[in-house]
């Protein structure tokens, strides 16, 4: 087999060929997860990551389920959780695997990414750089969850990540505390997805929420972008009563975005594999092969080449 990217992870073998997350509509394509990057109309995808689409950009594609083998182009193909965001997919072609993003330690709203036996791996390199290492999960969300707490006592608090995956995570976290959680009106049609699917999640809309309601003590989660000052307009009536905010994302964990975001606290907690389990990961799968992709492609193909010693390569992706 071959692989290269051009628009998209173009995977080939004699005449076959199949494209992974193309950057455009492609019909007989496949699509691993609903994330703006990866997400286009046209192609298959999981029913779960289908109906995101529908929601995020509008248009159609093809449904199916995760474990369901299908024949498609000449390669059998199936879907497998990738544990990154919910519906969220590693994609299997003949003997390659491409993960997509993914996260073997999985989330509270999908499943884990599991590794298999392939002969080519096609892997998410975003944290892929030797050094790019979160702390354990779960002190990263008893910190949160500690923070909120003690932030609440004294006042409304808002979390920030990203609208679709993180956000959602996070209205899982905060219902651990029994706190009534409100989110913009975006991440709780997203959320709604999730519910609809079985996931227990607990959140208000923001639109939902009565005047004289407004100063009940609650936990945010509201899109970043709405928490740098002066706060967006759609809140800005929680900076008179004394908001505290904090910033969600992986990178927390390599960058202070307290000041870049006008922000109070930031917690590294990720939907990605970090450095340190990508590489176990591809080791359980026992590749021949390695092809690296995403933000940090050239840093793992070279940590693959030496510390595993299997023959890597970086893909050029946009
Ligand atoms: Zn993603």
């Amino acid at each position: 087999m071959r692989v290269r990217y051009e628009g998209g992870i173009l995977v080939q073998d004699l005449l076959k060929e199949v494209i992974l997350d193309p950057v455009r509509k492609t019909p007989g394509s496949v699509v691993s997860h609903g994330h703006m990057d990866h997400l286009t109309s046209g192609g298959i995808m999981t029913p779960q990551t289908l109906e995101v689409l529908k929601v995020r950009r509008g248009g159609t594609g093809h449904a199916l389920p995760y474990g369901k083998e299908i024949e498609l182009n000449g390669f059998r193909v199936v879907l497998k959780d990738a544990g990154h965001v919910f519906g969220s997919a590693m994609v299997r072609v003949d003997d390659l695997l491409y993960t997509g993003d993914f996260n073997p330690e999985g989330g509270a709203t999908c499943g884990k990414a599991r590794p298999e036996f392939v002969q080519s791996l096609i892997v998410d390199a975003t944290y892929g750089r030797p050094g790019y290492n979160f702390p354990p999960k779960t002190d990263v969300e008893s910190d949160l969850l500690n923070w909120l707490e003690m932030e609440l006592a004294s006042g409304p608090v808002a979390l920030a990540g990203y609208e679709f995956g993180k956000s959602q995570e996070l209205i899982s976290l905060v219902n651990r505390l029994g706190v009534e959680v409100a989110v913009s009106d975006r991440i709780a049609d997203l959320a709604d997805i999730y519910v609809r699917h079985g996931i227990d999640l607990r959140y208000r809309r923001l639109s939902a929420l009565a005047e004289g309601e407004r100063k009940d003590p609650r936990a945010y989660i509201l899109p970043p972008g709405w928490l740098r000052p002066p706060l967006d307009d759609s809140v800005s009536w929680l900076g008179a009563i004394g908001l505290r905010t904090a910033y969600v994302s992986g990178w927390c964990a390599m960058f202070d975005f307290t000041r870049r975001y006008g922000v109070d606290a930031q917690f590294p907690l990720s939907d990605h594999g970090d450095f340190e389990d990508v590489m176990d990961f591809i080791q359980a799968c026992r590749p021949r092969r390695v092809y690296t992709a995403f933000s940090n492609a050239k840093e793992l193909a070279k940590a693959v080449d030496r510390r595993l010693r299997i023959k890597s390569e970086a893909l050029l992706t946009r």
